[in-house]
């Protein structure tokens, strides 16, 4: 029986619910109270520059499942872009993620064997590492932990790496060969024309209404809809009514350079802790189109989450994980609504992973 779905949200998490479940005969009806469509990972088209600046950071897809390839490559081609990053730092320039070429550049090692044996020597003897900067110390040594990890960290979490999980570097890959590909899945690209254009075709046919925030009618909506699908921030459904979930924002400053060619790459981490940005990225590299004489920067500025900023990275804490928890429990009592993507989940996740879940939620709910 066909039922109706109100679905909050025209990022992934959502787009995705929307086309499975309209494909399987429902009815529905996205909101988001953005004015665009695509959540964070909307682009925008900037003429000057022949290219698709990346609104909310750089967004690189990526996935080892050929099911969420085929999916996705249903609503884009991509193309053949492989995120190589470059590191600055003081007045040096390194390969990232950590390779041999960058062990290369810092210590003068060039084979694997040497590789090994030179960071057996800069490893510190900590038996346990209790923080970022112990496990740093005790897998690559101080020289690698202070030109890649010190600076950059403590502007990103504006703590101190002793204050933080190590959990949260180990995400970033060490190579003791010369593959400097940040990622190690199976595909990887940028879709041609942008994300935008995957949004519009996602949700094609499906009605849409934009700038319209569901918590300033909820009750109305509830009562209109079989299932709601929400995809904001979960602790915003209930009205924060046990306390905030916590987020690191950052802050983009989009700017339009009159020359070819700014820095030579799609993206640069700024490691020194005196840059007050920690990333650059310039987006004709990843639509790998070089045909305007000007070009589109970000400059990306970490900044400290209020109520009102963009919700960017989940802090990652037991007190936050308690109190999502807490949330999950108050979902229990209103089984039509569903809470989705990386702010329903309070979750980091990739946009493969985000369209993974909505594809096994719409399984749940069809
Ligand atoms: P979102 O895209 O956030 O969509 C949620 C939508 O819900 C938003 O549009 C919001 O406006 C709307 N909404 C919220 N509350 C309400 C409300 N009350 N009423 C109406 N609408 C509401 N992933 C990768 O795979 N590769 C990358 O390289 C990558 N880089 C990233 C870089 C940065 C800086 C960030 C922040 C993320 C990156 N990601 C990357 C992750 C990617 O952005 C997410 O996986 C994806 O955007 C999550 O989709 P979503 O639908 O869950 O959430």
């Amino acid at each position: 029986m066909s039922k109706k779905f109100l679905i909050v949200g025209a990022g992934f998490y959502g787009a995705t619910c929307a086309r499975e479940l309209t494909d399987a005969g429902h009815q529905c009806m996205v909101i988001d109270k953005r004015e665009h469509i695509g959540g964070n990972c909307f682009t925008r088209y900037v003429e000057e520059a022949d290219c698709h600046e990346h609104h909310y950071g750089a967004h690189i897809f990526h996935t080892n499942s050929q099911r969420i390839w085929d999916y996705v490559n249903r609503f884009a081609s991509f193309n053949h872009y492989v995120n190589r990053v470059k590191v600055s730092h003081r007045e040096n320039i390194y390969s990232f993620p950590i390779n041999l070429f960058t062990l290369y550049q810092v210590f003068g090692v060039k084979t694997p064997q040497e590789a090994v044996a030179c960071l057996e020597e800069k490893k510190e003897r900590i038996e346990e590492p209790k923080n970022m900067e112990e496990w740093c110390l005790a897998n690559v040594g101080r020289e690698i932990y202070e030109i890649f990890i010190e600076g950059y960290s403590t502007k990103q979490w504006a703590k101190h790496p002793r204050e933080l999980p190590a959990s949260i570097i180990k995400r970033v890959p060490m190579r003791l060969n010369f593959d400097d590909n940040y990622f190690n899945d199976r595909f990887q690209g940028i879709p041609i024309g942008g994300y935008t254009s995957i949004f519009e075709k996602m949700l094609h046919g499906i009605p849409l209404e934009l700038k319209v925030d569901f918590l300033q009618d909820r009750d109305a909506l509830l009562g209109k809809f079989d299932h709601v699908i929400f995809t904001g921030p979960i602790d915003s459904f209930f009205d924060y009514s046990l306390g905030h979930l916590e987020y690191r924002s950052l802050r983009f400053d989009h700017q339009l350079i009159s020359c070819p060619d700014y820095q030579g790459n799609a993206v640069f981490n700024h490691t020194d802790s005196e840059v007050p940005f920690t990333r650059t990225y310039e987006h004709k590299h990843f639509d790998m189109k070089y045909t305007a004489d000007q070009t589109a920067v970000t400059f990306e500025y970490p900044q400290d989450w209020k109520p009102g900023k963009i919700e960017i990275y989940p802090v990652n804490t037991e007190e936050n994980q308690n109190l999502y928890d807490q949330y999950r429990e108050l979902t229990k009592a209103i089984p039509t609504v569903s809470f989705g993507g990386r702010l329903g989940q309070y979750r980091y996740y990739d946009m493969h992973q985000v369209i993974g879940s909505a594809l096994e939620k719409v399984r749940t709910l069809v």
